[in-house]
């Protein structure tokens, strides 16, 4: 049985309109043979109005019915779905989580699928019915309704892909696939045609939003293809697979950017085992995430500068964090807002000799100054002026062969 699952985001189904073009999409598929799941999420807009109702109701609005009420959307979407499909003469029906059921385990508003029963969802393959499930919801052993995160649907979809071993799963958006930059940022941006799961980790995790990480991830480790492509435009999209799939010359894959950052440079603290553990366990106890570290070696061995960024709407706690630090001491305290990370990342750099050095020379030939560094086997990350990304992106598409 070629399954294949499609899944549809809340634009490709934000009207009636597009829905009745989604129901075109699927039909093509069903022409070709394949057995087809499609996820929804809900249309676009409709999940932020729900909870943006339950915050009316109140500000301590229950985690089981914010499930119950922000879920809702999803059935919506599926139904309108199995509805056309049924007008055009298919055999289709929506499927909400609990009736499958797929299960969760964990908290309500942030769970996570354990175990998908696909008895049901097997026999209908099997009778030519096309099943048209939710996303983002699910239930759990009590038997009451979960939601598994925002953007969750896609996780949905690869988890399907995974308990019913489909080889492919199509995530159908508003965008034509991934980019070698954002599109808005740079007019070079290309499509990438093929990437690597890894490279689209690190490409998600830092700002791309085409699909939620941990749903990259779960594709990966479950060796799913995964293809990225728009419900409006009939083209090719970005294929992600395994990196031995990818026959290509381009060192880099993508350049990735993230603007809201600030960074914080704690100057002459004691360079002794645990210091950097005590200045950085409070903030990881109030969910600040620190990002780049950098470390000096101290001239006198006795202090040393400890540099980090973080998300600058953490900028204020984070500095009330450590200045209520009794277990810390430092000279002075540097706090500098509208820094920007801007990463470049590619399978091929782990076995290219000089990229660093590529980097570095093309930032500095533009004057762009780098303050911090980090890097990890596939990518290279600085921190450099909030003012200069938009020249260190062009220098740096062009230097490494993005733009063709
Ligand atoms: N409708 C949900 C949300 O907006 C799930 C999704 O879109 O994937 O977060
Ligand atoms: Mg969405």
């Amino acid at each position: 049985m070629k399954i294949v699952i499609l899944k549809f985001g809340g634009t490709s189904v934000g009207s009636i309109e597009k829905i009745k073009k989604v129901a075109e999409i699927i039909e093509e598929y069903k022409k070709k043979n394949y057995k087809i799941i499609v996820v929804s999420s809900a249309m676009s807009g409709v999940t932020n109005e729900l909870i943006k109702k339950s915050k009316g109701i109140s500000k301590n609005f229950s985690d089981a019915e914010y499930d119950v009420l922000v879920s809702s959307g999803e059935q919506v979407a599926c139904s309108l779905i199995a509805g056309r499909l049924i007008h055009k003469g298919f055999k289709s029906r929506s499927w909400l989580a609990w009736q499958i059921p797929i299960l969760t385990k964990g908290p309500h508003k942030n769970s996570k699928i354990h175990l998908v029963n696909k008895k049901k969802i097997s026999d209908y393959l099997k009778e030519g019915g096309i099943p048209i499930i939710t996303g983002f919801q699910g239930a759990n052993k009590e038997g009451r309704v979960t939601t598994i995160g925002r953007g969750g649907s896609d996780a949905s979809a690869i988890v399907l892909a995974k308990f019913f071993k489909a080889k492919r799963c199509v995530i159908y958006t508003d965008v034509e696939g991934v980019y070698t930059t954002d599109p808005n940022k740079l007019k070079k941006a290309k499509k990438i045609k093929i990437i690597s799961y890894e490279e689209m980790l690190e490409m998600a995790s830092l700002g791309a939003k085409v699909m939620q990480p941990v749903s990259i991830q779960d594709a990966r480790l479950n060796r799913i293809e995964v293809e990225v492509k728009s419900s409006f435009v009939k083209k090719p999209g970005t294929l992600i697979t395994k990196r031995s799939n990818i026959k290509n010359d381009k060192i880099i894959t993508g350049i990735s950017t993230t603007y809201n950052d600030s960074k914080i440079s704690l100057v002459g603290v004691k360079d002794k085992p645990g210091v950097a553990a005590a200045i950085f366990r409070p903030l990881s106890k109030n969910s600040i995430n620190v990002d780049m570290v950098v470390q000096n070696i101290s001239a006198n061995g006795k202090e040393t500068d400890l540099t980090f960024t973080i998300k600058t709407e953490d900028l204020n706690k984070t500095k009330k964090i450590i200045k209520e630090n009794k277990r810390i001491n430092f000279r002075k305290l540097l706090l500098k807002k509208g820094v920007a990370k801007i990463s470049i990342i590619g399978v091929g750099m782990i076995s290219t000799p000089g990229v660093t050095y590529k980097m570095f020379q093309a930032l500095a030939n533009k004057r762009i100054n780098i303050q911090v560094i980090s890097t990890s086997e596939i990518k290279i990350s600085v921190l450099i002026d909030k003012k200069n990304v938009k020249k260190a992106l062009e220098v740096l598409h062009k230097e490494f062969k993005l733009d063709k």
